[in-house]
């Protein structure tokens, strides 16, 4: 049986809403959506709603027992970046077995953040650690992934709530887990997660086993979604890409109109791509002619491909100058849109190259997508493929309106 301070017990009010307050300082509005997509409970029914809403209060109270320690959780906040969510209201419930429990606000997802707003790789796993040992609980777990491109490691809080009736007594299965991009890392244990020279490592050193020390080590091949049949085939050149390849060994300087495959110029994946321009030059240890037999290979294996199919077809960027680990700054990487689709049919179009094209990995990307409005940017499609063997047949969605803004999978937020 737990006490429920009758202040904020959801079965003593009169009618609960989303201004209904839980703990001081914490409404249940906290909890709907995530960051950017609020989403709606009003229009539930009574019941429907109050259930919710006792799974809410227990959250309010963890949250509230880290807003009120001050000596340990000085300048630490904790934030709910997927929280209830209605169906179609933005994730689609496919993505993950967990949906059912986010409906009804069973499970949140928390992020931690340090005094200067950011996320907080140490405080997560203090606030996780905290929650293990003073709250009570199905599950807490600590959520590490290295979807962001650029290498960023993200760390979340998985709290899951036993469902609670109006008797208020539930039992707590009190497990604790660790999961890395996705997959269970180690159970029965909160493992602290840290990031060094983009490779993360364990800060306590606890045992691993040996299998997720591969999947800890080389995330970067980290098979994470089954790849579709065509998709994790060792590419090869073909016969004709081989030798312009060779070709370009012998040339000091690559024009701009050299002609990659039969309808793409190497200026069309550099200088001059539609939106980034940049022209060629040697970076990231590659020579120009390596970052060429790259791109060589994007309009060859996908660009061609795709052009045949979708007359439409825009490059929007592809090479670009940088010093992270953006596929761009190789030659790896293009940025695709198609004029005459709108918005919505990204997602069909992203699904269908997904089988028709080899790559490492496509993003479905909604940039700037919370001031579209209907007249922003359209959303544009990433898709990247190494010369090498090893194609992580990874498929992303990008929203900067969400937090996490990667998430596995496509989801259409059009
Ligand atoms: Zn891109």
């Amino acid at each position: 049986m737990i006490l429920v301070d009758p202040k904020y017990n959801p079965d003593l009010q009169n009618g609960v809403n989303s201004a209904t307050a839980l703990a001081p300082g914490i409404t249940v509005a906290k909890f709907l959506g995530a960051p950017g997509n609020p989403c709606v409970i009003d229009d539930l029914s009574s019941t429907v709603k109050t259930d919710i809403v006792r799974h809410l209060y227990l959250h309010a109270e963890a949250m509230r027992m880290i807003n009120e320690n001050t000596s340990e959780f000085k300048d630490v906040t904790v934030n709910v970046i997927e929280g209830v969510y209605r169906k179609s209201s933005f994730y689609d419930e496919n993505l993950t077995g967990l949906s059912q429990k986010k409906e009804t606000g069973r499970v949140i997802i928390y992020e931690v953040t340090g005094k200067d707003g950011k996320s907080d790789l140490e405080m997560t796993y203090d606030v996780a650690e905290f929650w293990k040992d003073y709250i009570q609980y199905d599950e807490v777990a600590l959520d590490y992934d290295l979807y962001n491109p650029s290498g960023r490691l993200h760390a979340g809080i998985i709290l899951e709530m036993p469902q609670v009736s109006r008797s208020w007594d539930p039992s707590f299965v009190g497990n604790v887990n660790t999961y890395f991009n996705g997959k269970l890392f180690k159970s029965s244990e909160l493992v602290e997660l840290l990031l060094d020279d983009n490779v993360p490592y364990s800060k306590s050193g606890a045992p691993i086993s040996s299998s997720a020390v591969q999947s800890f080590t080389a995330p970067a091949t980290t098979q994470l979604f089954t790849p579709q049949p065509n998709t994790d085939a060792n590419v090869k050149l073909d016969p004709a890409s081989v030798a312009k390849c060779e070709e370009l060994q012998g040339l000091t300087e690559i024009p701009n109109d050299f002609q990659l495959s039969p309808n793409f110029t190497l200026d069309m994946l550099s200088s001059n791509a539609i939106v980034s321009k940049y022209p060629i030059k040697a970076q990231v240890g590659l020579s120009k002619q390596d970052i060429v037999c790259n791109l060589i290979n994007l309009a060859n294996n996908i660009l061609e491909p795709i052009l045949a199919k979708y007359s439409g077809l825009m490059v929007t960027s592809a090479f670009r100058h940088g010093t992270d680990a953006s596929q761009h700054n190789k030659g790896e990487a293009c940025d695709m849109q198609f004029s005459g689709s709108n918005a919505s049919a990204y997602y069909s179009i992203a699904n269908d190259i997904r089988t028709l094209v080899p790559h490492d990995q496509i993003i479905l990307e909604y940039g700037d997508w919370s001031t579209r409005k209907g007249q922003g940017r359209d959303p544009w499609i990433h898709i990247s493929l190494k010369r090498a063997a090893d194609q992580r047949g990874q498929l992303l969605t990008y929203n900067t309106n969400r937090s996490p803004d990667y998430t596995p999978g496509f989801t259409n937020f059009a």
